[in-house]
């Protein structure tokens, strides 16, 4: 959560700061602000609670010159959205200025103890301590050594000092009043990458804000502090010195972070599915054998043959996909599946006999959650694999073996894209682990032609847009909605549900549909529509009599059904067809009209629906 920027060159770099946390604003929108040093050594800080619009306001009024300075968005963990609290924060008399992705854990203590030192606090947040820490040891290293002619030696030694003493996670930057010219800027959990320039550099929280300043960058990894100057950059690792880092090539395009004609980032990713399903599969389908492959697994055959369990976990959206997943292996691969919270894995002591493979799920490839499920899975020595969007991401870099989800950024808070590419590569792993089993030649022939069909098919599903925008405007007003659906379909009403909630604000709850008799069924009136999702497949007549209850309590229907549907036409009061699949493929399908009920819900009620309320992109807090 909450972005993070830097810039350190011969340019103005409050243009490059503001642009950048437009493009980051999504990770966190409580607050923002930016420091920079001009060339007289003054510090300019200009911050304010709310949208970049607002700092960008206010940077009218006040600007910030300078060739350097750093800049952050803010979702905030301790302490509220306030000026007070925003960011940039400084330490001591204003020596450094310092910004922060995550949290402290131990500020109280580390703050009781500044106090006494005589620091005062300006604001409630754990970034403060930061600032002031660093302040102390600088001074603890002598007067002057933030000036030292010693190649900035004493400044790293005294940054170094003040974050082995923090315990949580961050990704910082900062810079030093008296110190022009030099940013430092480290890692322990969240991401931070460094754009290599010419004669400049830049620092962003993800690549986004890069895209069309250079095309170079080094992803800093775990305990790294990189020391950064218009025309240097050095990496210092916690415990092994100074170390090599690696350049590597930005792949994301201007048209992957901007808008084009759609009103929304949400929209614009979801019409873009048909294209990152394609995306996902390209190389990966192996026709002669039948199956899928993939570059990243990085376990020999007779590993992958042996692995008779999968653990699969995740957060929100990737959790719903990983509950696909674990239908999607049971039909096709016969593997027995456990999906859990990474929340709750994280801490738990599963008990897991035989060779189990751990599938850590996440979009961002940062979850903080999903990361600490991971590391402890793997500290345990089983193996993990990380399917994960972000490129280089933590989660990427720390699994055994990782497929991406090749979907582009993402960059609306409601995960669309990202959902659909996971349960296809969930797909294609069950086509794979199915044809390492029994699954016959001609199975796994008859499973990669639903698969190459699968582009078309959401395609088709998105032709669904006008007759669900209809649907939005005859329920825009309703305070709650059920979501219902069964077997590979009841992921699928979690994943709407989730979208209703998250971004219009309603009360939605996702159900497998036989189980509103045991209690949800009294939630049903006239005023409650519930989504019945019923492709035709094998639970369809099932599906079909649990509408006929909610029908026969009075409860509005809406039905997703299989395109040639006429007796669901005839239940229920709204339908919308989608493209026939089979049925370990239709959430990918079904959850495409529920995406767009949520939108245009959403919109209908003047929502934001890229920045939700209380919500940020990537969650790289506990
Ligand atoms: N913990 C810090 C705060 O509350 C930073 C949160 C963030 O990652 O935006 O301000």
């Amino acid at each position: 959560m909450c972005g993070i920027v830097g810039y350190v060159g011969g340019g103005q770099a409050a243009e490059f700061l503001v642009d950048g946390l437009y493009r980051l604003e999504y990770r966190g929108y409580d607050s923002a602000g930016v420091a920079t040093l001009d060339g007289h050594g003054v510090l300019h800080l200009v911050k304010t609670a709310g949208r970049v619009d607002r700092l960008q306001a206010r940077l009218e009024r006040a600007p910030a010159p300078g060739a350097m300075g750093i800049g952050h968005t803010r979702w905030a963990t301790h302490g509220a959205a306030t000026d007070a609290n925003a960011p940039p924060h400084l330490g001591g008399d204003g020596s450094v200025a310092v910004v922060h992705n995550g949290v402290i854990e131990n500020h109280a203590a580390l703050r009781q103890r500044l106090l006494a030192d005589g620091y005062r606090f300006l604001s409630e947040t754990d970034t403060e301590v930061i600032a002031h820490l660093v302040d102390h040891c600088l001074k603890g290293a002598g007067p002057d050594a933030d000036l030292a002619a010693d190649g900035y030696e004493a400044l790293v030694a005294a940054v170094a000092e003040a974050l082995a003493q923090l315990r949580g996670t961050f990704g910082v930057a900062m810079m030093f009043r008296r110190r022009p010219g030099v940013l430092i800027a480290a890692r322990r959990g969240s991401p931070l990458i460094v754009g290599v320039g010419r004669g400049e550099h830049f620092l962003a929280s993800d690549a986004s804000p890069l895209v069309g300043r250079t095309g170079r960058i080094v992803y800093l990894g775990e305990h790294e502090l990189a020391v950064v100057t218009p025309g240097d950059l050095r990496v210092v690792h916690r415990d092994q010195g100074r170390v090599r880092h690696r350049v590597e090539q930005l792949e994301i395009d201007s048209g992957q972070v901007e808008l084009g004609p759609f009103d929304h980032y949400m929209l614009k990713e979801i019409f873009e599915q048909p294209e990152t399903i394609r995306a996902v599969m390209a190389g990966r389908i192996d026709h002669d054998a039948a199956t899928a492959k993939f570059g990243g697994l990085n376990l020999a055959p007779h590993e992958l043959r042996a692995v008779d369990r999968f653990l699969m976990t995740a957060c929100g959206t990737s959790w719903h996909a990983a509950l696909v997943g674990e239908y999607q292996m049971e039909a096709l691969a016969r593997i027995p599946v456990e999906v859990e919270y990474a929340s709750e894995l994280r801490y738990r002591n599963p008990p897991l006999c035989g060779h189990p493979l751990v599938f850590a799920i996440t979009q961002s490839g940062e979850t903080a959650d999903t990361l600490a499920a991971l590391r402890e899975m793997k500290r345990k020595g089983y193996c993990t694999l990380g399917l994960c969007n972000v490129v280089g991401s933590t989660i990427a870099q720390e699994s055994d073996g990782g497929i991406y989800l090749r979907a582009g950024p993402e960059i609306g808070v409601a995960s669309t894209k990202a959902f659909t590419s996971q349960c296809t590569v969930l797909a294609m792993l069950a086509l794979y682990f199915g044809r390492l089993r029994h699954l016959s030649f001609d199975a796994g022939l008859r499973v990669i032609e639903q698969l190459e069909q699968l582009p078309e098919m959401v395609a088709g599903a998105l032709e669904t847009n006008d007759a669900v925008r209809r649907i939005a405007e005859k329920y825009a007003g309703c305070d709650n909605f059920l979501y219902l659906g069964r077997q590979f379909n009841f992921p699928t009403a979690l994943e709407g549900a989730l979208k209703m909630k998250e971004i219009s604000y309603i009360h939605a709850e996702g159900y497998p549909a036989a189980e509103m008799k045991h209690g949800p069924l009294a939630l049903v009136d006239a005023n409650t529509p519930s989504v019945f999702i019923m492709p035709q497949g094998p639970v369809y007549d099932k599906v079909t009599a649990n509408l006929q209850e909610v029908k026969a309590r009075g409860g509005p229907v809406i039905a997703v059904v299989g395109r040639g549907d006429t007796e669901a036409a005839s239940l229920a009061d709204d339908v919308v067809e989608v493209p026939n699949v089979d049925d370990f493929l239709q959430p990918i399908v079904s959850v495409v009209p529920l995406q767009l009920l949520g939108y245009h819900v959403a919109l209908l009620r003047g929502c934001d629906v890229d920045k939700p309320r209380n919500l940020a992109k990537s969650v790289t807090v506990e």
